[in-house]
């Protein structure tokens, strides 16, 4: 039996990077993955693409901060396949990279509409399925930058903070429903949010990215692979008394 066999993993921001790649290992571990993503395209693709490796998928359009829109899905999703069993929030932005001063009302609005209220809108739309289910499962994606900081994009630290605690709130608050809430906290993974950020840099892509490197104790930045294994092992029965916890996969960034 594999390892998420008969599970119905829901994955926000499934099209590319962390998303893409949890989608990936979370089909060939056995799951009924239900990607959803604004970027359509790459979503249709990866879903034929599990499929031709006969894993079970869906794609549907889902921006996680449009309520009406996670309601309308959740519930197809759960009418398609039956129950959702495990949500991993993972869609985000890196949004704004000014100091604090310079940053507009509407620029920060735009990274807590995503990162914080996504989480928040995709949990409560959630949760009556679960409970309904008498069970269920919740992977937020934070980020070292919800544990520790850095002199730059003030909105998505706050956002990942605001995340990792309220995973810790969840944990607690459905323990009794038998819902588990965890939180994973990756350190620089290569995806196109990154390179995007490399792209807008000064020093070029190619220096950027060795920058980052020496950021990390282990000597080079994570592959999403990284990440999407995290992501399987929360959602499998493996971490059964795991909830509340974050999960950091850093090679060592926030040791320091
Ligand atoms: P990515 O490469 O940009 O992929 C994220 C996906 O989410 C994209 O397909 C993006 O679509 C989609 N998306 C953007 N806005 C959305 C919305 N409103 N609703 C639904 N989907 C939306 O990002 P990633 O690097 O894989 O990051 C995934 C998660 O990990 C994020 O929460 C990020 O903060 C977190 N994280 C990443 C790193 C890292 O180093 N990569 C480190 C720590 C934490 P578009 O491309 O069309 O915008």
């Amino acid at each position: 039996m594999k390892r998420l066999e008969k599970k119905v993993v829901l994955v926000t921001g499934g099209s590319l990077g962390i998303g893409r790649e949890g989608c990936r290992k979370l089909a060939q571990e056995g799951a009924t993955v239900a990607i959803t993503d604004i970027a359509d395209e790459e979503g249709q693709e990866l879903k034929q693409e599990i499929e031709n490796e006969g894993g079970k998928a869906a794609y549907w359009h889902l921006d996680v901060s449009d309520e009406d829109a996670v309601q309308k899905v959740f519930s197809r999703v759960n009418e398609k396949f039956g129950s959702i069993d495990v949500l991993v929030n993972n869609a985000g932005i890196s949004g704004v990279n000014k100091p604090t001063h310079e940053i507009e009302l509407d620029e920060w609005q735009k990274v807590i509409a995503i990162n914080v209220n996504g989480v928040f809108l995709c949990t409560k739309h959630v949760i009556p399925f679960m409970k309904k289910n008498g069970k269920g499962n919740i992977i937020n994606m934070s980020s070292i930058y919800g544990i520790i900081s850095a002199p730059d994009i003030p909105p998505y630290h706050a956002s990942k903070g605001a995340v990792r605690l309220m995973t810790k709130t969840d944990a607690i608050q459905y323990a009794k429903d038998n819902i588990r809430v965890n939180s994973i906290h990756p350190g620089f993974i290569w995806t196109p949010l990154v390179r995007a950020m490399g792209e807008a840099s000064e020093v070029g892509v190619e220096q950027f990215r060795k920058n980052l490197d020496a950021l990390h104790p282990i000597g080079h930045i994570g592959e999403p692979e990284d990440i999407a294994w995290g992501i399987v092992f929360l959602a499998s029965e493996e971490s059964k008394f795991m909830t509340g916890t974050e999960l950091v996969i850093d090679g060592g960034y926030t040791c320091k």
